[in-house]
């Protein structure tokens, strides 16, 4: 069977014809298998949503209790049968919950690895390669000017300004669902053990995090807090409110981002970032690289991101690549830090 009997693109998303049912749609449509709960793949109004408890639970608390006509847990490592395909589900090493989906049909295996990372996340399964004969990838940071480095190093960067700045406050613009609970607990790990202050929206998806076992340690809300006693501390907040009025309230804040994109000096610069962080959820070019390998998978599919450069690094290898043209896919870790209205793409 062609791999593209088996799954192909759509205006709606990414089609299963055989299996009936779309890979993260952008539109409503009957049947939806979601890979994670970040806003651009887990969207609202699907008549029945497949995914893991997590992905569920994180779309319940984002769009409340009827964001779907029905809804059906699946778990890492169980497979279950839509129409004529098997499907199974892998972690993916992005956030709580986040899967990979292998759709298998007549003994060809595709594998949808939605947002993935294989590098140190504590607060989610690690990443696991799924072998396959299609691995579709992302490539957020598909250019070899990517390299992340460890996250561990740049959370030292953090507690070294906190240490060198009693005065002042540090205020860590991090994506809400994922990014956050990770940099907190890589604090954690660094061995930080005082009060971590939390910007308003991030509270719900966080407490989410520890009602799943996270331990993050002693977390509040900034909100009431009298500004002399914020110097000192840290506070996390959605990339967007780091560069508002809301920074008012602390005292000569150190303003850091967390993201993959503070790689480029620019970026930080522009946004005027004192102390930019390179943490990322999603593979870095070596990290996209080693897992395409390690998939053996003989074709590529390269979808939301740098396409061409991983389209042309795999063909370099001998393997058959090509871009998949689906849209209304952005980057999470750009998304949230622009204003509304501007372009993930900017
Ligand atoms: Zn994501």
């Amino acid at each position: 069977m062609r791999p593209q009997d088996i799954l192909i693109p759509e205006p709606a998303g990414l089609l299963c014809k055989p299996g009936g049912f779309h890979i993260d749609p952008v539109r409503p449509v009957d049947r939806a298998v979601i890979t994670h709960g970040h806003s651009d793949h887990a969207r609202p109004g699907h008549g029945a949503v497949l995914a893991t408890r997590e992905t569920l639970d994180m779309m319940r608390l984002r769009y409340g209790e009827n964001f779907a006509g029905s809804t059906q847990e699946i778990s890492y490592g169980e497979s279950l049968k839509l129409g004529d395909v098997t499907i199974s589900c892998h972690p993916a090493g992005h956030v709580l919950g986040s899967a990979q989906i292998a759709v298998t049909c007549k003994g060809t295996c595709i594998v949808a690895s939605g947002d993935y990372k294989d590098a140190h996340d504590p607060t989610c399964t690690p990443f696991e390669v799924v072998p396959c004969d299609v691995f579709i990838t992302e490539a957020t940071f598909g250019l070899p000017v990517f390299r992340h480095g460890d996250a561990a190093d740049e959370v030292r960067k953090l507690l070294a300004s906190v240490a060198l700045f009693p005065e002042r406050a540090h205020l860590v613009g991090a994506y809400s669902l994922g990014k956050a609970q990770r940099v907190i607990k890589l604090i954690r790990e660094a061995g930080y053990d005082a009060p971590i202050y939390l910007h308003g929206a991030m509270e719900k998806i966080t407490s989410y995090y520890q009602q799943r076992g996270i331990d993050l340690g002693e977390l509040r809300p900034v909100k009431g807090v009298k500004k002399a006693d914020l110097a000192g501390t840290i506070t996390l907040a959605p990339p967007s409110a780091t560069s508002d009025l809301w920074t008012r309230r602390f005292p000569d804040p150190v303003t850091a981002f967390a993201s993959g994109w503070m790689r480029v000096r620019a970026r930080a610069r522009q946004r005027g970032i004192e102390l930019p962080l390179i943490i990322s959820d999603h593979a870095d070019w070596d990290g996209l690289c080693a897992t395409i390998g390690a998939t053996g998978a003989g074709e590529i599919w390269v979808t939301h991101g740098q396409e061409d450069a991983l389209v042309h690094w795999c063909q370099s290898k001998g393997l058959i690549a090509r871009p998949l043209a689906l849209v209304g896919y952005g980057d999470e870790e750009e998304e949230e830090s622009l204003p509304a209205g501007e372009s993930a793409d900017a």
